[in-house]
């Protein structure tokens, strides 16, 4: 939904677009000298999605702050889309990862952190059997391949417009007519994504029923609150009637925590009381370092041993040489135990509110016909009136030309968004005054749309 003629969105634009080339030349050089070398000239080519003529390039990012190689100064609310939720380079993990890398980083063996983190792991989500993968896509792709073991059913079942990394099975939605299709910009799908996975509208319980019913769906990989189209809350009695569902299905329920850590220390799954049999993680939980873990209850580990051919346990889908790596769990180990605290995430989640409120003023102040959601300390504003009851309500509200706008926008006065949508992350080290940074700059913006 656009508040104002797209000529005026297209005219402030390529101001913005003239001043980001005026104060990130270094930025442009370096992707131009890389261009020779990497695919597009960055790492990752999303990493071209980012507002501005090309990719600004970081220096240095130290707990909520970001500098590029310009020397422009940034308050970062993207946090590496959450794997820096914990706040850029925090002093604990920094120690934590810096001694265990004198004394050895990965050897095929287990370090003495890894019972203490399973401990935590297990206080904090309740579920009692961790293992330890590289990303929270890792973690998906496992825990999906060893609920199709158990339950020896072919299909999983996910979200319209759901994100859960790189796993082949996630990549579908419905289309207008209610079929499962490929989403858009699928890479080399192996094979028909109808063939793998069932999709349901986020709070459809008719649908999710009826398609469980089928009796061929190994597990429900699900995110309690859909966070990558915007955020979607789940509505009340929603998870209650999904666990009840699958229970009588014999689907396995897999909990996507990755993003929704922002709801406190044991993520949705404790603030809600949810009971999932297997949870899946990743990104912020060791600060930075990459890690994924995945835990399950009692049944499935039984389940899961039942079914181990300890002979081929090495090459058999589930593991990785370095998952499990000595330098992952002292990170995540510091990490949990002394920056991600209880008391951090109430300061965090306070943070929070404040900077939902500051949304919610600037947006009546305008009127505009936008909303701000929030999930813990994770907010999302949209362009849509109220909140989206789905994934497909969501997508429909998605305006690019005005997203790329505001995202450039508030990059160009030293405030970074998550790219693709309008989502801001608190860490332990975000500061009053960088949320009121943010809504001053909403403000401004808000001011000149409407003009
Ligand atoms: N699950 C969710 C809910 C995510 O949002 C993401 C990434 N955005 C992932 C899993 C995958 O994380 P990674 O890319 O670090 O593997």
């Amino acid at each position: 939904m656009t508040t104002a003629p797209a000529s005026l969105i297209a005219d402030l634009t390529d101001r913005e677009l003239d001043r980001f080339a005026a104060s990130h030349p270094r930025s442009g050089e370096l992707r131009e000298a890389a261009e020779g070398a990497l695919l597009s000239g960055v790492p990752m080519n999303w990493m071209t999605r980012w507002p501005g003529a090309w990719p600004v390039v970081f220096d240095t990012a130290a707990g909520a702050r970001l500098t590029d190689v310009d020397g422009n100064a940034y308050v970062d609310f993207c946090l590496g889309d959450t794997g820096a939720m914990a706040g850029h380079s925090p002093a604990p993990t920094v120690a934590a990862a810096a001694a265990r890398m004198e004394r050895g980083i990965t050897t095929m063996l287990p370090s003495e952190d890894a019972g203490p983190l399973g401990e935590e792991m297990t206080r904090r989500f309740g579920l009692r059997h961790w293992q330890f993968s590289l990303t929270a896509t890792d973690a998906n792709r496992f825990a999906i391949r060893l609920c199709r073991e158990i339950t020896g059913r072919s299909k999983i079942l996910v979200f319209d417009h759901c994100y859960h990394g790189s796993v082949d099975e996630t990549f579908a939605e419905l289309d207008a007519d209610g079929h499962v299709v490929a989403q858009l910009g699928n890479v080399g799908p192996p094979v028909p994504l109808e063939e793998t996975t069932r999709v349901v509208q986020f709070n459809d319980v008719e649908a999710l029923e009826s398609e469980l019913g089928k009796g061929d769906v190994a597990c429900v990989l699900a995110e309690p609150a859909l966070t990558n189209v915007g955020i979607v809350l789940a509505e009340d009695g929603f998870h209650a009637k999904m666990r009840e569902l699958t229970r009588a299905a014999g689907t396995l329920l897999i909990i996507d925590e990755t993003h929704t850590l922002c709801c406190g220390p044991g993520g949705y799954t404790r603030a809600e009381g949810l009971e999932p049999d297997l949870m899946t993680i990743g990104k912020a939980i060791a600060g930075g370092v990459p890690v994924g873990a995945y835990g399950m209850t009692d049944e499935v580990a039984e389940g899961v041993l039942a079914k181990t051919v300890w002979e081929a346990a090495d090459v058999g889908g589930v593991g990785g040489t370095l998952a499990g790596n000595a330098l992952s769990l002292a990170a995540a180990r510091a990490t949990l135990a002394e920056v991600l605290t209880e008391a951090a995430f109430e300061r965090m989640i306070g943070l929070g509110e404040r900077f939902a409120a500051g949304c919610d003023e600037v947006i009546a102040e305008f009127e505009l016909p936008w909303q701000a959601t929030r999930l813990g300390c994770r907010v999302e504003y949209m362009f849509l009136p109220t909140p989206p009851k789905n994934g497909g309500e969501a997508a429909a509200a998605f305006d690019t030309p005005l997203d790329a706008l505001l995202h450039l926008y508030m990059l160009n006065r030293g405030i970074l968004m998550t790219p693709f949508h309008m989502m801001a992350l608190m860490s332990p080290a975000t500061t009053e005054a960088d949320v009121d940074a943010h809504t001053a700059a909403l403000r401004e913006f808000a001011a000149e749309l409407t003009a």
